[in-house]
């Protein structure tokens, strides 16, 4: 008998970590950040402390105690454990595998905290987006999604291995929508991120998941990528839509994957409802069109404030500065996500030779 358990994502927004069990098998749906529930302790410069690997996160309840999951090399003393065994939702467990819908941190961030050979399951463009962002981040510990930055241990001190000596390891990262991803991606997620070295692990084909047979399907999101998945249980299919929505210029996708999992007939369907009861969202259309009357109508410079991984707006304001022969300028951030994406995507502007965006370069 198939059962659900779920650690985060239940009456809050992301934070998802909602493990499937059946029969030999045992996967999550996203091992997301629980930003709601770390804002209670901390909030900007205040942060579970990295030389404490695994103990403030686990002490704040931001983690759940699941001896056998977690990285052995965040363990700053041997007696962490025993602090969590009289916890109601302490267990040991083994996982094979977390099912990634989309790169967003409420739903991948604490991946960073998982063993690295546990196999992440995901969208070539999630993966891709994934790595673009903890390339380009600062080496925050609780931003280790696709590659763990080991740790060593003195006197109860947990520290970055010396980079000289000790290589990053990748996550062994199974994609989905495998073939064929484009030399160049390829090329992009086997780089080296910085001086340290990185113990690559190429990307692999898959339709299974321990023994239970597995589907995805690309919804609609404000980021590139996100899916939705169907998995394949001894009572029948368990559908976990993931974060989607149907006003971007993709949604009808959500009604494409509304009908195909609808004839697997589930038995369970895990949906996302942040705004569920909410009122109707502008449509992406509605956006561009607002955008451009405001843009056309002004006579010096404009600035957009917009999420930063949401490539779809950027691509909005992208068009809305060439109907007024203006230029985009974004950051060497995106500009760097945006190159990484195009190596799975051509939808996504080459920001080197795209003539209406220009890089912002802070002198
Ligand atoms: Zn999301």
């Amino acid at each position: 008998m198939p059962s659900l358990t779920f650690y985060g994502g239940a009456n809050e927004i992301g934070g998802n970590k909602i493990l499937l069990e059946d029969g030999d098998t045992r996967l999550f749906f996203d091992f997301g950040t629980s930003f709601a529930r770390r804002y209670r302790y901390f909030e900007e410069y205040l942060k579970p402390r990295p030389i404490t690997g695994l103990l403030d996160p686990l002490e704040m309840g931001l983690l759940p105690p699941l001896r056998g999951i977690y990285r052995p090399d965040m363990e700053p003393t041997s007696d962490l454990w025993p602090r969590f065994s009289s916890s109601p939702l302490y267990r040991e467990l083994s996982i094979d595998g977390v099912l990634l819908s989309h790169a967003h941190l409420d739903h991948s961030g604490y991946i960073s905290f998982l063993r690295d050979d546990i196999p992440i399951y995901a969208t070539a463009m999630t993966a891709t987006i994934a790595k673009a962002i903890q390339d380009s981040g600062k080496g925050d510990f609780e931003k280790e999604v696709c590659y763990a930055i080991p740790k060593e241990e003195t006197d109860g001190i947990l520290q970055a291995a010396h980079w000289q000596k000790v290589s990053a390891r990748q996550r062994p990262f199974h994609v989905l929508d495998l073939p064929p991803p484009t030399s160049q991606a390829l090329a992009f997620w086997e780089a080296t991120p910085g001086a340290r070295g990185l113990q690559v692990c190429p990307w692999e084909e898959v339709c299974r998941i321990g023994s239970l047979h597995l589907k995805h399907f690309p919804v609609d999101h404000s980021i590139f990528g996100a899916a939705a998945f169907a998995v394949e249980t001894s009572s029948g299919w368990v559908i976990y839509t993931g974060d989607l929505r149907r006003h971007g210029w993709k949604g009808h996708l959500v009604e494409e994957f509304a009908t195909a999992a609808s004839h697997l007939k589930p038995v369970a369907l895990i949906c996302e409802g942040t705004n569920i009861a909410g009122s109707r969202a502008a449509s992406e259309e509605e956006v561009y069109t607002g955008a451009l009357k405001a843009v056309a109508g002004a006579k010096a410079l404009v600035i957009a404030d917009f999420g930063p991984r949401n490539v779809e707006r950027l691509l909005t304001f992208r068009q809305v500065a060439e109907q007024t022969n203006r230029r985009l300028v974004i950051s060497a951030r995106d500009a760097y996500l945006l190159r990484a994406m195009r190596y799975v995507s051509q939808e996504v502007p080459d920001p080197a030779s795209d003539e209406v965006i220009a890089i912002y370069e802070n002198a």
